[in-house]
């Protein structure tokens, strides 16, 4: 079964600082273009978002680099979840931790998450069991 995913609104402006954010070439982040070269960015400060290939969709909401950490660390303790398990999918580890969160699942993505969710979801899973004895959704 295919993840359907949303896609995240477009930014206009930026979460931090509240500047206009402007679609552009990534090679403003990376020195030169990387991936399919395109990204958000903000113009006041160096919070930025990929988008999806051959689009103009979001990847994720605009992201500083603690935020990116964040996302990193989450990504750490979540994905082994699902990898490393042959009774847990993706889709049903994510189902998972909507319910812990209590939020829909086809909200429940890192990347759409603000510092606050991050930080929550860095508590919910350094408890190795978190997944355990959740309802499926
Ligand atoms: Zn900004």
């Amino acid at each position: 079964m295919k993840n359907k995913v949303k896609p995240y609104p477009v930014p206009a402006n930026c979460d931090f600082c509240g500047s206009a954010v402007i679609f552009t070439s990534n090679s403003v982040i990376y020195g030169k273009e990387f991936g399919n070269g395109k990204c958000y960015k903000c113009t006041g400060c160096d919070c930025s978002a990929g988008v999806h290939d051959r689009t103009e969709i979001p990847l994720s909401r605009l992201a500083d680099k603690e935020m990116r950490d964040l996302k990193k660390k989450c990504h750490a303790l979540f994905d082994p979840v699902w990898q490393e398990s042959a009774y847990i999918n993706r889709s049903q580890a994510y189902g998972k931790l909507a319910n812990v969160l209590n939020i829909p699942v086809g909200d429940c993505h890192f990347g759409w998450f603000d510092k606050y969710m991050l930080l929550r979801c860095m508590e919910i899973m350094s408890d190795k069991k978190w997944y355990i004895g959740v309802n499926w959704k």
